[in-house]
């Protein structure tokens, strides 16, 4: 078992990673304080994982909640079923909530525990690549509005993150390959030897190959737990990780939540934030044709939807939470490896993307 760290101070805790965790009671127990738990999952990943870990709880006053799946369930509303479990049956603030599935399953019973009594513990089990190598890691937590996607949320660490490799054999390819543009975003932001790595090995990640998804695990949770350490609620750093997300939110939300899945609305925005970076003379052509190869290889879009024309594209992006006083800011690149956060662009290449895009 590989054990990485969160370092927060008091809030500090651990991202543990291995084949068949599951089975292994202990990294769950030691996370749990008080003598109560829900966990909450959905109706895709409970019948496959669930009972696992509801044997580890036998001793605890525990129930589950069973959510629908998807995005598009990821609102304000779907809260009510986690809140009456917990009030129905008098669970009180020593309770620990416990996700097990992915970003979606991750980001609301996140959200649940934060809100919960004004906040209680809670245990990430990710199970798809994407909440492992991102979103399970790092404490933000929220749901999405009809307007804005991610809008209604918290800051709210986990008390342990908890990564069995192993559930990932039951993930649709479509779905690995959305997480593998969340780890390709690591490369991208500041890390060179992994992005090279990335392209000699990512055939052996499509193909599943337990070693190379395991190092691509560890990697990208290490580069998440230092940015988060460095900064916590995202006053500088941070913003570094949202590299694509701009752009990926605005096709999210525009197209219909669910419609494209995250990771595929990443890598297209990665994709634009790339272009750009090359209509600013930032960046070199052949480092947007290496990011367009490894995009292309991991099976994920380039070319955003047709259906967004330049206006529409430009509204939804101004929603996001990157504006501040009416500036947008965007991640853009020098190079592979070299991201920055800045406002500081010539708009009208953001212009000529959009049109070049509509095109
Ligand atoms: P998801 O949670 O919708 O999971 C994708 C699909 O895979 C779902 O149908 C799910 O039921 C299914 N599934 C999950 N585990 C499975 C398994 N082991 N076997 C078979 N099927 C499985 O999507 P996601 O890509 O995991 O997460 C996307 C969400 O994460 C978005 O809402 C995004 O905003 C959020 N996110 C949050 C952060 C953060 O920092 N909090 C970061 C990145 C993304
Ligand atoms: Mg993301």
């Amino acid at each position: 078992m590989i054990s990485l760290t969160v370092d927060l101070g008091s809030r500090a805790y651990p991202i543990l990673i291995g084949p068949d965790l599951l089975d292994d009671p202990r990294p769950l127990r030691q996370a749990i304080v008080g003598n109560s738990a829900i966990i909450v999952s959905n109706e895709t990943v409970a019948p496959l994982y669930l009972e696992r870990v509801r044997d580890h709880l036998h001793d605890l006053r525990h129930e589950a909640v069973v959510l629908p799946d998807g995005e598009a369930y990821k609102t304000i509303d779907i809260l009510d079923p986690i809140y009456s479990a917990l009030l129905k049956r008098h669970y009180d603030r020593h309770t620990t909530l416990i996700a097990l599935g992915g970003g979606v399953i991750g980001d609301i019973t996140g959200f649940a525990a934060a809100t919960y009594q004004r906040g209680v513990n809670f245990i990430q089990i990710p199970t798809t690549l994407l909440a492992q190598v991102d979103s399970s890691v790092g404490g933000k937590t929220g749901v999405n509005h009809a307007l804005g996607k991610n809008m209604i949320g918290a800051f709210h660490q986990p008390r342990a993150v908890i990564i069995d490799t192993r559930t990932l054999d039951t993930l649709p390819d479509r779905e690995l390959s959305a997480g593998l543009a969340e780890v390709i975003k690591y490369g991208l932001i500041n890390d060179v030897p992994f992005f090279d790595w990335l392209e000699r090995h990512i055939d052996e990640l499509l193909a599943r190959d337990p070693a190379a998804l395991t190092h691509a695990i560890q990697r990208s949770c290490e580069n998440k737990a230092r940015i988060v350490a460095a900064d916590e609620r995202e006053g500088g750093a941070r913003a570094l990780l949202n590299l694509g997300h701009t752009f990926g939110h605005a096709i999210e939300t525009g197209m219909g939540y669910g419609q494209w899945l995250h990771g595929e609305a990443v890598a297209c925005g990665m994709r634009m934030a790339a272009e750009m970076s090359v209509e600013l003379g930032w960046l070199d052509r052949d480092a947007l044709d290496r990011v367009d190869a490894l995009l292309r290889r991991a099976r994920l879009p380039l070319t955003p939807p047709t259906e967004l024309d330049p206006e529409r594209f430009r509204a939804l992006m101004s929603v996001d939470k990157k504006v501040i006083d009416g500036n947008l800011r965007l991640v853009l690149l020098h190079g592979i490896g070299q991201a920055q956060v800045t406002a500081e662009f010539d708009p009208r290449a953001l212009d000529r993307i959009l049109a070049n895009s509509a095109a």
